[in-house]
């Protein structure tokens, strides 16, 4: 077959409940359900191959998981053993094939090159990072695998044989391969835009693929409408690009936080960890931004450009400025974003750089690094250290260095 794959996409399967019976050989082969705690009204994170089968999801709540499973086990979640299984999952998968982009905490493409992409080859490496998971990481973790011509297509391709899948949909066969597809099996596509794609009379991704680009475009009323049109018909482009264009930390105020005084805090505590996370990835950003959303419903923003910088004692001064004229409506969530980040490891030397700061910073990252996150704080934020921690989120990975609930 002379069909090309540029593009490879590994997704785990019921990831967090796989690395359950990984450490505990007692849970193998049996349904379970990762839960953030044990109460009956709380949601499953996430349900073993075997739970699965008895109609257990995500989001499914315990109870309901009872009557659907009598038999399950529930497992209280533990972030940071997911984090660890993630890194050596990364690191397997690197041996076989370069990664790309880390999508999630389980889902990361490699783009393949030259002959990497012929049919029989792609096809090849995508059994073998299969199986350097299962050998390197831990027989329960078992993958679906999609080859596409690019990102997107690699995503609905992995998602269309779970468990233990491997699907290859060239750029010639989309139409054959997916066009019979619910709309709903593109990424990003949720419950609101089906909605308003069936009102429209788009059912599936061939309804999609029959109308112009430009069509689309209208559809979705934005510029991702005409990406989407692109990518559905096997375009490759800018979305395959490596760069991480900002970091963004935010915090919902607990009841006694919501004071200006209090934000401000919050502020910083997010600011400095944005800050290692910088040093950490050796970048630095050109500029910082502030949010503020109140109870009233309003909503406060402001960004701060300056000299490539990775120094929050720097960047708060700045901060500080803005946040002296604003007023002291109650705050509810705070949020700071480092912007126009540079690219990882460039070491630039500016003429603005702070030497003693950089010392400070220095010492920080080191004994956070020996010691665990928060074991030194700026004094300034030290009676708010248990707010704002490290949480899992699908989208950003957090390091093993940050602090977990
Ligand atoms: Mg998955």
């Amino acid at each position: 077959m002379n069909y090309k794959l540029q593009w490879l996409l590994v997704d785990l399967n019921s990831f967090f409940a796989s690395c359950e019976q990984q450490d505990n050989p007692a849970l193998r082969g049996k349904p379970i359900a990762v839960v953030p705690m044990f109460a009956e009204n709380t949601s499953c994170l996430a349900a073993s191959v075997q739970a699965k089968k008895f109609g257990v999801k995500t989001g499914t709540k315990v109870f309901e998981a009872r009557k659907l499973c009598p038999d399950i086990q529930f497992v209280c979640s533990g972030h940071r053993k997911y984090v660890e299984y993630h890194n050596r999952i990364v690191e397997a998968v690197h041996k076989v094939c370069p990664v790309e982009k880390v999508l999630s905490i389980d889902e990361m493409v490699c783009r393949l090159i030259g002959r990497e992409q012929e049919y029989e080859n792609a096809l090849a490496i995508a059994q073998r990072v299969k199986k350097i998971i299962l050998d390197e990481v831990g027989e329960c973790l078992t993958s679906s695998v999609g080859l596409g011509p690019n990102i997107c297509i690699a995503k609905i391709a992995s998602d269309m044989q779970k468990p233990n899948g491997l699907v290859v949909i060239p750029k010639e066969l989309i139409l054959e391969k997916i066009g019979d597809l619910d709309v709903q099996a593109i990424s990003g596509v949720g419950y609101n835009m089906k909605y308003r794609l069936n009102q429209k009379s788009f059912f599936k991704i061939k309804d999609l693929l029959a109308i112009s680009e430009y069509e689309m475009q209208r559809v979705w009323g934005s510029i991702v409408g005409l990406r989407l049109a692109k990518e559905l018909r096997g375009e490759d482009f800018a979305r395959a690009q490596n760069k991480t264009a900002a970091f963004s930390h935010e915090h919902v105020l607990p009841p006694d936080l919501r004071t200006k005084e209090a934000a401000y805090k919050i502020i910083q505590k997010l600011l400095f960890k944005g800050c290692s996370r910088l040093r950490d990835t050796r970048r630095k950003a050109r500029g910082v931004g502030i949010s503020i959303r109140y109870m009233n419903g309003e909503r406060f923003e402001k960004t701060i450009q300056f000299q490539d910088n990775d120094d929050a004692f720097y960047m708060l001064k700045q901060i500080d400025r803005v946040y002296a004229r604003i007023g002291n409506e109650k705050p509810i969530k705070v949020g700071i974003v480092l912007f126009n980040l540079t690219e990882p490891g460039a070491e630039q030397f500016s003429f603005f750089d702070n030497q003693k700061n950089n010392k400070i910073n220095q010492v920080l990252d080191l004994i956070n690094d020996k010691h665990g996150a928060n074991s030194i704080v700026s004094a300034g934020h030290l009676d708010v250290v248990g707010e704002a921690k490290a949480r899992i989120s699908f989208s950003h990975v957090p390091s093993l260095k940050e602090d977990y609930e």
